[in-house]
């Protein structure tokens, strides 16, 4: 049997890339990165925790793949065992992240727009998540802040108050989705996981949405990786095929 190439990984991003979006893996992508695994060191990186990871590529997971980084790599296994684990709270500490809810809070207790409802910080284990019209609204409800957002700048104007008052507590602010926006420490997207993989010299990574503002773009970037974009599950086969086992 071949070994695995020393000093090589090949790393994957999961959803759009081992699977089509927020859908399961097929039995034919397991099955192929278990025979890529005999040639390569291999890693997935989802930003999902690993309870979503587990749904999408298998209860056995972790053991399925040399390492497993859930949350950006916030939570690390390799070769099936928790290596790492990094959270907000420990990050910031209990004062800092006070001072930051509390500041929040007041500023969407301040602001006047048309409807509020409940849940305006949702907090995770490596981010908050801010809604200034609150989480639990209804579609409707979320379609017209969205509408009323695009005109009102609501989220814009309030991340650039927030970034520039919490400026010494590095954070990175990104809006996504209809009503929100997210909160994390500068550096906690995907290129997270690459302190656990210094032994590497050759760190292929694979992902689907490696353009500006897409969630694989820093970790494709990065001068520590070599990176591929994909189009989908059968091209990202296709990718690995010529590069791992045709020769
Ligand atoms: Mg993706």
């Amino acid at each position: 049997m071949a070994a695995q190439k020393p000093g090589v990984i090949a790393l994957f991003d999961v959803d759009g890339t081992l699977t089509a979006p927020r859908k399961v893996a097929t039995p034919g992508m397991l099955t192929f990165m278990q025979e890529l695994r005999k040639v390569v060191t291999v890693g997935v990186v989802g930003g999902s925790d690993l309870i979503k990871i587990s749904e999408q590529l298998g209860n056995t997971v972790t053991n399925d793949y040399d390492y497993v980084f859930s949350e950006n790599g916030l939570v690390a296994h390799k070769e099936g065992k928790l290596v790492g684990t990094q959270s907000l709270k420990s990050f910031l500490g209990e004062e800092k992240l006070k001072e930051f809810i509390n500041f929040t809070l007041h500023y969407i207790a301040d602001l006047d727009i048309p409807i509020k409802r409940g849940t305006f910080i949702e907090f995770r284990s490596g981010m908050l998540n801010v809604s200034p019209i609150g989480r639990n609204c209804s579609q409707e409800e979320r379609d017209e802040f969205e509408r009323y957002d695009k005109v009102q700048n609501i989220r814009p104007k309030m991340v650039s108050v927030l970034r520039e008052k919490f400026a010494h507590f590095n954070l990175t602010f990104s809006i996504g989705g209809q009503i929100s926006f997210d909160v994390f420490p500068q550096g906690w997207d995907k290129t997270y996981c690459l302190r656990y993989l210094d032994d590497f010299n050759e760190i292929h990574f694979f992902g689907d949405k490696t353009y500006k503002g897409g969630n694989d773009h820093e970790i494709y970037e990065s001068e520590r990786t070599i990176g591929h974009t994909v189009t989908s599950p059968d091209d990202t086969v296709k990718q690995c095929k010529s590069l791992f086992l045709e020769n």
